[in-house]
């Protein structure tokens, strides 16, 4: 069977999520919106759609670890008997979100954004707009919590779908394909528009692992498979993943040679380079900017285009 589309609102930039439901032979859903009345709202009416109510909720299937996907799951948890599927890699996120919340924000405020050499109010900004993000999903109890291998396979809607490790977006990103009926549930891997690359907090004592370049790999194994309809995180479904993909392959190559360009005139520190490429985004939206920048300049690094003239501050040469 298809899943069902929920549409959730968020309220974010991009407005809403997707959570996918499959009624039979029991009821699953596939991510479960951001802690809000107006989400939770929303899903409710959307199962009562389709004849569900929240009890009847056997499982929740979580993609990735992003709050739009997961926040209301302790919320599920705590008014069903639903258990919460998520890969091994996901589940921490699940059960101890906070601590591991406030671990990201310690690594932005300490280690990433002061060799930036971006403006103070910059930075308080960014970690303005992280802080509240933590009070966006409950937790989820741990005895509630089952993990699946992100090589492994799940069973929803009478059908094997393969869990397949998409790193890039974030690092425990999953997706879920059905060979046969050549379905893809993409997540944030495969969207209309290429996510961001949010960049994570590294394990301690070990450096930051570069997010765009795992995107673009990811984007191969996307490629390869055999897909007609891809349903995303967020937005329509759609299909031609192929053109997609290339479309997006083609304006990051373009995006990271304007980044390059603008090295190569002198252009060479993070606020030169976000202000020449970002200048269309509002300030409050400057991170997904910055995580982009930062992507391209891990590209143009791997690729050994340019080099780190200078650590604190950066400046690219
Ligand atoms: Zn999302």
């Amino acid at each position: 069977m298809e899943p069902q589309r929920i549409e959730l609102p968020i309220g974010w930039a991009m407005g809403t999520v997707n959570a996918y439901l499959f009624t039979r032979p029991e009821v699953v859903l596939v991510d479960a919106g951001l802690k809000s009345e107006a989400c939770w709202n929303a899903l409710v009416d959307g199962l009562a759609a389709h004849g569900v109510a929240v009890t009847d909720v056997e499982r929740v299937v979580i993609t990735h670890a992003h709050v739009d996907h997961f926040g209301l799951a302790g919320l599920l948890a705590a008014e069903s008997d639903a258990t919460i599927w998520i890969s091994d890699l996901g589940a921490p996120w699940l059960t101890d979100m906070d601590a591991l919340w406030a671990a990201r924000v310690a690594y932005y405020r300490d280690e990433l954004l002061p060799p930036l050499g971006l403006p103070p109010e910059a930075n308080e900004m960014i970690l303005a707009g992280m802080a509240g993000l933590a009070a966006q999903a409950d937790p989820v109890p741990p005895e509630r919590v089952v993990t699946f291998r992100p090589d492994g396979v799940l069973q929803m809607g009478g059908q094997a779908w393969n869990v397949i490790h998409t790193p890039g977006h974030a690092s425990m990103q999953t997706v879920f394909h059905q060979p046969e009926t050549r379905q893809l549930l993409s997540a944030d891997m495969l969207l209309a528009v290429a996510p961001t690359p949010v960049i994570e907090h590294p394990p301690p004592g070990q450096r930051r692992r570069p997010n765009l370049p795992l995107f673009l790999r990811s984007l191969d194994v996307v490629a390869a498979l055999d897909v007609a309809t891809v349903y995303p995180g967020h937005g329509r479904p759609f299909g031609d993943h192929h053109r997609v993909i290339e479309r997006q392959r083609q304006r990051m190559a373009q995006r990271r040679d304007h980044c390059l360009e603008l090295i190569r005139a002198g252009r060479g520190t993070i606020p030169e380079l976000l202000d020449a490429m970002y200048a269309h985004q509002p300030p409050a939206g400057r991170l997904a900017g910055l995580w982009m920048l930062i992507g391209y300049l891990d590209l143009l690094l791997a690729d050994g285009l340019v080099r780190l003239e200078s650590e604190n501050p950066q400046i690219y040469r």
